[in-house]
């Protein structure tokens, strides 16, 4: 990939528009140059999507597949590419990035190949009657996803949408466009028949996000983001009555019983507050611990915290990352500043780390740990998208449940307890669209994934994907 990213239209290259920078977020030191869509690039694209459709969509399931696995291939014989690109871009640990990021990506093209050439068939008999029902794809489909996991979280789309016969114009984020890129290039590499995948580059609002999903060539929008943004989205396809898929934010809880094995709670609770620096849709941002353990788990956390490496990206060790932009850290910092204003007690962090090198005009911040903030605080309500917790004591199962519940999101919830009954018992009380039990982030991918309230529509993953990205029309025969 060179320094200069086009957008990859109608399987080639397509270098117009003004040129934006992408900062790397370890200095903020510009990486790359990248090209903005207009209305006119959009349309360039979306136009090439519906010309590739026809064709992609008469194809079997079974030929769509082989390609899926093509570009999984693909995606393995050009990893340190992809694991380089999306470190620039994001300021990931290595280790994080060659574990999760990128293998996640060629696998969302392998099990989507596997659970669409398995799907059976559904013919429904009654006496004298046959009614059965043939998939079809929406069409073209905008794919929008953000920075945070930016090969995962755009592959998790593009391998069902794909599969099931749409051909696609993706928006990657203006701050992560590199690994998009590099996809590009792999599927021309491939052959992917032209126009199949689209990828432009631009910002949301007034830009090519908003061009794109407003394009009447669109059939139907993916997209992964902020709930404020699939609320714009949704208004701006409601005349055409788009479909939609929103994965959106989280304000996620995770609940620690006396009864847990601790250490396992402590360590499962690190990741969950703070890998790839809090910045995952499902972190924990608030923890509920049951009040004999409150003091010796907040303090084992706390040290945790405190111990987490900011080294390089390339460096193994390395476990905090920056965030992802200069206006992301200080919208991370207003939160540490309000629960200080609030009266928290800081356990661990609360400010902006010192390295007397180049990393000094990066956008780190310090994991923290509070507590001491009332439940309606701004803090306790309101997603921060960074590395911090507050940790709140609970006396009994029924109000752990209800502070759990009393938020406006429902996206993943923790649960830390070797109570089998309990565990049961409190998962399905917790109004979110992912309960994990003494584990976080375990991914089976055809489970269902998706969130209530605020937190998203519908449900991607497995079939439940495929039902999103086609229409079943049903055909009924009198015999
Ligand atoms: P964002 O909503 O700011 O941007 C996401 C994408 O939407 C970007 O590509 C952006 O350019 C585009 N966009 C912005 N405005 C638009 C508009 N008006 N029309 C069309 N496109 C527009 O989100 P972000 O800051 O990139 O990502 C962080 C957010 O994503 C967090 O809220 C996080 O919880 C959420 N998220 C959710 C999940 C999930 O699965 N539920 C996964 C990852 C991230």
């Amino acid at each position: 990939m060179s320094d200069q990213v086009a957008h990859f239209i109608g399987g080639a290259p397509v270098a117009e528009g003004p040129l934006f920078p992408v900062h790397d977020p370890v200095t903020g030191a510009v990486v790359r140059q990248v090209h903005e869509a207009d209305r006119a690039t959009v349309d360039r694209a979306v136009r090439a999507a519906r010309a590739a459709l026809p064709a992609w969509a008469g194809l079997s399931v079974a030929e769509r597949a082989q390609w899926m696995r093509r570009l999984a291939d693909a995606i393995e014989e050009r990893f340190e590419d992809l694991v380089a690109a999306e470190i620039a871009d994001t300021g990931k640990s290595i280790t994080q990035t060659r574990t999760l990021d990128i293998p996640r990506g060629a696998a969302n093209f392998r099990s989507f190949a596997e659970i669409a050439a398995q799907r059976p068939d559904s013919a429904f008999h009654l006496p004298g009657v046959l009614s059965y029902t043939v998939p079809k794809p929406l069409g073209v489909v905008a794919v929008i996803v953000p920075w945070n996991l930016p090969f995962l979280l755009m592959t998790w789309k593009l391998g069902p949408a794909l599969v099931a016969g749409n051909t696609v114009v993706v928006k990657p984020s203006e701050n992560t466009p590199g690994s998009a890129a590099v996809l590009a290039e792999i599927a021309a590499g491939i052959g992917l028949p032209p126009g199949v995948l689209n990828v432009i580059h631009g910002y949301g609002g007034s830009s090519a996000g908003q061009f794109l999903v407003e394009h009447d060539g669109v059939d139907a929008v993916t997209f992964t983001g902020e709930s404020r943004t699939g609320s714009t989205i949704m208004k701006s396809v409601a005349d055409r009555v788009k479909p939609i898929s929103f994965e959106l934010g989280g304000k996620n809880a995770g609940l620690v019983f006396a009864d847990a094995d601790l250490d396992a709670a402590v360590e499962g609770c690190v990741r969950s507050v703070f890998t790839n620096g809090g910045q995952v849709c499902l972190c924990t941002e608030r923890l509920y611990v049951e009040r004999p353990v409150f003091e010796d788990f907040t303090a084992r956390l706390a040290e945790r915290a405190r111990a987490l490496v900011f080294g390089r990206p390339q460096d193994e060790n390395t476990t905090m990352m920056p965030m992802i932009s200069a206006e992301h850290r200080d919208k991370v910092l207003s939160y540490y500043d309000l629960a200080k204003a609030d009266g928290a007690k800081v356990w661990a962090g609360g400010g902006v780390p010192s390295f007397g090198d180049d990393r000094d005009s990066g956008y780190y911040v310090e994991p923290t740990v509070l507590t001491g903030l009332p439940a309606g605080s701004r803090v306790n309500r309101e997603e921060i998208f960074g590395p911090v917790c507050h940790i709140a004591p609970f006396d009994t199962e029924a109000e752990a449940v209800a502070l759990a519940n009393d938020s406006e999101y429902g996206l993943a919830a923790t649960l830390w307890t070797t109570g089998l009954d309990r565990a049961h018992r409190v998962a399905r009380q917790l109004e979110a669209g992912l309960v994990w039990v003494n584990t976080w982030y375990l991914r089976d991918l055809r489970t269902p994934f998706g969130g209530v309230g605020l937190s998203g529509i519908g449900r991607e993953g497995g079939v439940h994907s495929l039902d999103f990205y086609s229409e079943p029309t049903t055909i009924t025969i009198k015999l």
